[in-house]
């Protein structure tokens, strides 16, 4: 039997309830306990693949091709399992599920209302995971904040869950803020208070409160916050501002969020955290002994969070190389072929980011052009990887109107392009590639060197693909397709033969890329950019290593 976590959030949005509900998985995983995490979002979105990134921020993808919230990523990243399909359910998916139920008759002509018919949903998919056999514990985090209309039929749910199951089987951490007022030099817990109160009038109470704060909380607050949300100062947990989300776990365990939690649910047998390799990537990622830039070419730079999983994998291969990874984030529609030089000036490798649409497109095939032409380390993600095939075809191969059929329907070099299956797809959903494909590698590669391995399954999420009629064409001027899908022959990586490194893949590796299983692609190309940034520190060009 699985016992249950909830972590809801109050008084502010963007606490990072993502953040501690991974450090807390990763520090019962650490003592030995199976764990997963799972979140549950108020939207009404079936899933946030039709989110606009500039509003949700990236769309993560799982390996069964679950378009997901980007807390997901934290969630695989933290704990070093794949997550599901299951692991992410918004109120769109229980309203669908209970509708389509309701179509179907099988509510036998029953009024279908939100309680009990949505609470039941709900409480389904939050057991869903733990009535596997798989965990021991199963951490679900509610999105939005305590008091949010659209989040009460989660908490009413929570309620039921924990008035159904024995009192050690279910648990509740409530992560709130507490402002520091500068005009009166002190911490506030009232804002706290009254999130508390208005989780109780709803019938949640709170067994652990988290605190989310820029100063120290001393005993005498930590006392206040227990007496006032009625919980014993033990569990009232600091959480105070780290340098990195990678810190957090080492935080919680000082301050013994898992073994609160641990002495909540009667769990006694649990072994002393191993946390080996999590320290030393923090003391490697601390120590960085170089510095490197990596140009972030891409049209949502002004929202960190759409390439989230992006700049995470940095982190994972700038610890590896215990190099400093700066990201220098530049615009694509900035760019054009005369600005090109000024743009990309002391950057030590770049990477051209997913994306669709025709916006900023022209500025990212300039930019493979420029890193193509000097030797600067290149790593293409999906649309990256479609730029630099549309690049080659018009700058080596002379097809001066070769684009992919996205953004232009009637060129006549169509080397991005829809499968011919694809076409016959009206609905565009149904059109994307998502999710895990197997790719098969050839001998000698780049990315044979890289990966150490024939067969890998990476990530997709896209529609348009390279178009094998012109392979040969690639081919025979130096483009090498070294990666292909095992079944389709559809090319999934393609790299450069004249050039240090050069390589651009169909899919996401960024998504796999986790704290104690950095993304090889990423650790290369950050080995590669840190070599080239040493190569010219040693012809003289300014570049010093810190
Ligand atoms: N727009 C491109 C496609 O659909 C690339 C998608 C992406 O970069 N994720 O094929």
């Amino acid at each position: 039997m699985a016992k249950y976590i909830f972590v809801t959030g109050g008084v502010t949005s963007s606490l990072g309830k993502g953040i501690i509900a991974s450090s807390l998985a990763k520090l019962l995983q650490a003592r030995g306990l199976k764990v997963t995490i799972q979140k549950f979002d108020p939207y009404i979105n079936v899933d946030p693949g039709t989110l606009n990134p500039y509003e949700h921020g990236e769309c993560y993808v799982t390996d069964d091709g679950a378009e997901t919230d980007l807390d997901l990523g934290h969630y695989e990243r933290f704990l070093n399992i794949p997550t599901s399909q299951a692991n992410n359910v918004t109120t769109g998916r229980i309203y669908q599920t209970v509708i389509n139920k309701e179509r179907q008759g099988d509510y036998l002509g029953k009024t279908v209302q939100v309680v009990p018919h949505i609470t039941d949903e709900i409480k389904r998919r939050m057991m869903l995971l733990g009535n596997t056999g798989e965990f021991d514990l199963v951490i679900t985090e509610l999105g939005g904040t305590v008091g949010d209309i659209e989040s009460l039929p989660f908490v009413e749910a929570v309620r039921q869950i924990q008035w159904e199951l024995p009192e050690e089987d279910c648990i509740v951490v409530h992560l709130t803020l507490i402002p520091y007022l500068k005009a009166a030099k002190e911490l506030k817990t009232k804002p706290t208070q009254h999130s508390v109160r208005m989780l109780s009038q709803e019938g949640v109470h709170p067994n652990i409160i988290v605190c989310r704060t820029e100063h120290p909380l001393n005993n005498e607050l930590k006392r206040k916050i227990a007496l006032f949300c009625n919980v014993k100062p033990e569990a009232v947990i600091e959480a105070i501002d780290a340098s990195t989300i990678y810190e957090v776990p080492i935080k919680m365990l000082h301050e013994g969020l898992d073994v609160i939690v641990l002495k909540k649910l009667h769990i006694d047998k649990y072994g002393v955290p191993e946390l080996g390799k999590w320290t030393t990537f923090l003391d490697k990622l601390k120590n960085p002994k170089n510095k490197i830039s990596i140009g972030l070419i891409g049209k949502y730079v002004e929202l960190q969070d759409a390439y989230k999983s992006i700049l995470e994998a940095f982190v994972h291969a700038g610890s590896v190389n215990q190099c400093k990874v700066q990201i220098v984030n530049i615009h694509s529609e900035h760019i054009n072929d005369t600005n090109v030089s000024e743009k990309l000036k002391g950057m030590d490798g770049l990477l051209v980011a997913p994306g669709f649409g025709s916006r900023g497109v022209e500025g990212k095939i300039e930019a493979v052009k420029f890193a193509r032409e000097n030797k600067l380390p290149f790593f293409g993600i999906c649309l990256g990887m479609q730029m630099a095939v549309i690049e080659f075809a018009r700058n080596v191969l002379g097809w001066a109107d070769a684009h992919s059929t996205e953004m232009n329907s009637s060129t006549t070099r169509p080397v991005i392009a829809l499968m011919e299956e694809q076409k016959k797809v009206k609905n565009k959903g149904g059109t994307m590639r998502l999710g895990a494909y197997p790719c098969s590698i050839n001998d000698g590669s780049l990315a044979h060197c890289i990966y150490q391995k024939e067969i890998i399954s990476e990530r997709h999420r896209h529609r348009w693909e390279f178009n094998n009629n012109f392979i040969n064409d690639f081919i025979n001027s130096g483009m090498i397709p070294s990666g292909k899908n095992t079944e389709s022959g559809l090319v999934e990586i393609i790299e450069l033969a004249n050039h240090p490194f050069f390589i651009g893949v169909q899919y996401h590796p960024e998504l796999k890329s986790t704290v104690e299983n950095p993304h090889p692609i990423f650790v290369s190309f950050v080995r590669a950019a840190k070599e080239h940034a040493l190569a010219l520190a040693n012809d003289g060009v300014s570049k010093a290593a810190i």
